[in-house]
């Protein structure tokens, strides 16, 4: 008798399967990667194939038969790929495997419906009746006659008619229908997107020829490092032709689908009806009928953020990851998967190309990949000069914009062009504390000071809001201050600076609505002159020509996180903006402003050098034993109250030391702000041995979750933390 080995979706961590069930002949079609409702003890539960079987180890009379089979499932290869998420980023099978799974499989319980569409075509009945043997009223008479004229199938739509009279038609004879699914289509935005092709330069020729030797060979592995401008995208485009002549598929990821708009419009334009986009902004009806195209074949080219790596693929031959740096790869909820990793194991089971693309590669991808360069702009432009501002030492009264930012915003404006101002904080100030005897306005919730925004103070991790205070709490004293420049004040400050030019505001309060983001872009591009003002929003994925003039306000904002990326971020915000001013006629120039000008990451930015911040940034890597010289696996562990935080995390560090191989380390417990009013601390295992790290700590898990859960306790494995 056949067996179906089944993976239950069950969030429960001990449910761990896979659980053999019997499968009788009605289910004979079930195959790996069917999805199937099964009896599970008193419940019934959704499962997942994971492997079918002549045999069982239990006795035949104590397995029981699935329920039914869910519609279509997934390919074998997807199956393995979720379980090897699930494993590899210390979650269940069951979390990988809904990865996988047609969009709606586990949130519904089963993928929404097609759509279909009613198509009417004349019958020789119909056409007869039309000759005037039968009387007609005159509506039918005209729906007969133009079915006649057409020849073929029309829609209600088409006719101008309602469901019921087709149906009418139908019962006297005259028409004959049938339901026709028809897919349901995301729009794709349009700011700037081109198709026309052009002529490949010769370093953009050898980059694509070493895709293609790839896809002729078996796989590879390349990192493309391109200045910004550089003509990236139309290499993908080119490797992705070349991957579809050869039958091949193609999976394209984009950071974030509102910050790629273009990126999107271009692969559509160029490749037409064959790219789908998966992405969670489309309707449950749209994300099921793209993934639909491409589990049919029908299209061949995914393009979408991280979870489009997951995409119904057969016969994979190129995945490419655009702007590789950008964090958003990585996944913050559970499985804490990194769409490149995801990527790479992918490419190589199926022996596709890998291709990562950036201005500013991560240090891991300078280390481990072969790598490919296009040195120069396509337009054949210089890079536009950088110059680093020190704001040490200007009066307070100064404001946050330097003299020569002033300037040099005043002269852009007023020549008619156009400038981008990175500000790193939004809101209209970071700090509020009172003059008289210090108190800082914190959030009650989370250990963290309230960002001013017009009118009220609000939490930027927990959505905390309360009215800006008039008085300070404590002590009584009216004179408060606000302290630094979010976007809000900058606004303010460009504006009055800059009138009447338009300021545009780009940051998540103003472009949260969907389509706001792409709307502000395109305002900007249409305007005659003005300046794009925002957070690190305005310094990605976007193309507009007339820029002439780069400003980061606070360079150092994002060097004083206490974070090993720290100096990385750093130097690709300011390279990715650097990149964006200069394009089409007229030089570009670019500020920044900066407490720490002498900061590597600054330095190294500011001379466009990559390869000169890579090589420092590397060696520093090595000697604090950071990745990509060793691997990491934070563990997160918080409650309520803070003593209990404080023993979980002993409890798992206790747990976790003996389990670990030697010359791995693990440092901590270590506190970490408190948020959403939790207590935190955090573990943090060091190790050159990633797999022996992963399941030291998988094990651990196993092992304490009972006992953390009855403490009040939660924990959270982030492995490879970004
Ligand atoms: P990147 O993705 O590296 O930022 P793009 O592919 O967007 O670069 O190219 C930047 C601009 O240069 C685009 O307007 C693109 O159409 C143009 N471009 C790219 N390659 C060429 C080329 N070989 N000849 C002329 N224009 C090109
Ligand atoms: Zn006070
Ligand atoms: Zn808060």
């Amino acid at each position: 008798m056949a067996i179906a080995r089944v993976e239950p979706l069950t969030t429960a961590r001990a449910l761990r399967g896979p659980f053999d069930y019997a499968l009788p002949d009605r289910l004979a079609h079930v195959d790996i990667g069917s999805v199937l409702l099964v009896p599970f003890g008193p419940r019934r539960l959704l499962g997942v194939v994971v492997d079918v079987a002549e045999s069982s180890e239990l006795d035949p009379s104590r397995l029981v038969e699935p329920v039914r089979a869910i519609a279509a499932g997934v390919t074998p290869e997807l199956v393995r790929l979720g379980q090897w998420v699930g494993h590899e980023y210390c979650s269940t099978a069951a979390r990988g495997l809904e990865l996988v799974l047609p969009p709606g499989t586990v949130s519904r319980g089963k993928p929404p419906p097609p759509k279909l569409e009613l198509r009417a075509e004349i019958t020789p009945a119909g056409g007869a009746a039309l000759d005037g043997a039968v009387r007609l009223g005159a509506r039918q008479r005209e729906v007969l006659g133009r079915l006649d004229d057409a020849g073929a199938e029309l829609t209600a739509i088409d006719l101008g008619v309602d469901r019921a009279a087709l149906r009418r038609l139908q019962d006297r004879g005259y028409v004959s229908l049938r339901e026709v699914p028809v897919n349901r289509r995301p729009e794709v935005p349009v700011v700037g997107a081109r198709s026309e092709r052009v002529e490949l330069n010769p370093d953009q020729r050898a980059a694509v020829d070493a895709i293609v030797a790839g896809l002729d060979g078996r796989g590879r592995e390349l990192l493309l490092h391109g200045v910004t401008g550089s003509g990236k995208t139309e290499v993908y485009l080119a490797a992705a032709e070349a991957a579809l002549e050869r039958g091949r598929g193609v999976i394209a990821l984009v950071p974030e689908i509102a910050l790629t708009p273009q990126t999107l419009g271009r692969f559509r334009a160029r490749l037409g009806e064959q790219v789908a986009l998966l992405h969670s902004r489309l309707t449950p009806g749209q994300r099921r009928d793209e993934w639909t195209r491409l589990r049919s074949g029908e299209a061949r080219v995914a393009v979408g953020p991280r979870s489009a790596i997951f995409a119904p693929i057969d016969a994979l031959g190129l995945v490419i990851v655009d702007e590789e740096h950008e964090a958003s790869y990585k996944q913050e909820g559970d499985p804490r998967y990194d769409a490149r990793d995801v990527a790479r194991h992918r490419a190589r089971g199926a022996g596709a190309v890998l291709v990562a693309g950036t201005a500013t590669p991560r240090p891991e991808s300078w280390l481990t990949m072969e790598r490919i360069e296009l040195p120069t702009r396509a337009d054949g432009r210089s890079l536009p000069d950088v110059e680093v501002l020190d704001m040490r030492g200007l009066p307070g009264s100064a404001g946050p914009l330097h003299p020569r930012t002033r300037e040099a915003l005043v002269a852009a404006a007023g020549s008619g062009g156009k400038a981008i101002v990175l500000v790193n904080r939004r809101g209209w100030a970071p700090f509020l504390d009172c003059r008289s005897c210090g108190h800082a306005f914190g959030c009650p919730r989370c250990d963290v000071s309230l960002v001013v925004h017009s009118g009220e103070l609000r939490c930027h991790h927990c959505g905390h809001r309360e009215a800006a205070p008039e008085a300070c709490g404590e002590c009584g004293s009216v004179t408060l201050a606000q302290h630094g420049a979010g976007t809000e004040r900058a606004e303010r400050i460009v504006a009055d600076l800059v009138a009447p030019h338009p300021v545009f505001r780009l940051d998540s309060d103003t472009a949260a609505g969907s389509g706001a983001h792409a709307e502000i872009l395109s305002r900007f591009e249409r305007a005659e002159s003005g300046i794009l003002l925002g957070t690190q929003m305005v310094a990605k994925g976007h193309d507009f020509p007339d820029v002439t003039l780069g400003v980061v306000l606070d360079a150092d904002a994002t060097l004083r996180f206490p974070d090993f990326r720290a100096e990385e971020r750093t130097f690709a915000l300011i390279a990715q903006l650097a990149g964006r001013s200069g394009r089409g006629a007229g030089d570009g120039r670019v500020l920044v402003q900066t407490l720490a000008p002498e900061a590597e990451a600054i330095r190294h930015a500011a001379r466009h050098d990559a390869s000169g911040f890579l090589e420092g940034e590397l060696g520093r890597r090595q000697a604090l034993m950071y990745p990509p010289y060793a691997h990491l696996v934070r563990v997160e562990l918080s409650a309520p109250e803070e003593p209990k935080a404080q023993a979980g995390a002993e409890l798992a560090a206790r747990e976790l030391a003996p389990r670990l191989s030697e010359g791995a380390q693990l440092l901590g417990p270590a506190p970490m702000f408190r948020r959403r009013n939790r207590y935190r601390r955090q573990l943090l295992v060091k190790s050159d041995d990633r797999v022996a790290a992963v399941s030291a700590v998988r094990d651990t898990v196993d092992a304490i979750t009972r006992e953390l859960r009855s403490k009040d306790v939660a924990l959270a494995v982030d492995p490879d933390p970004s």
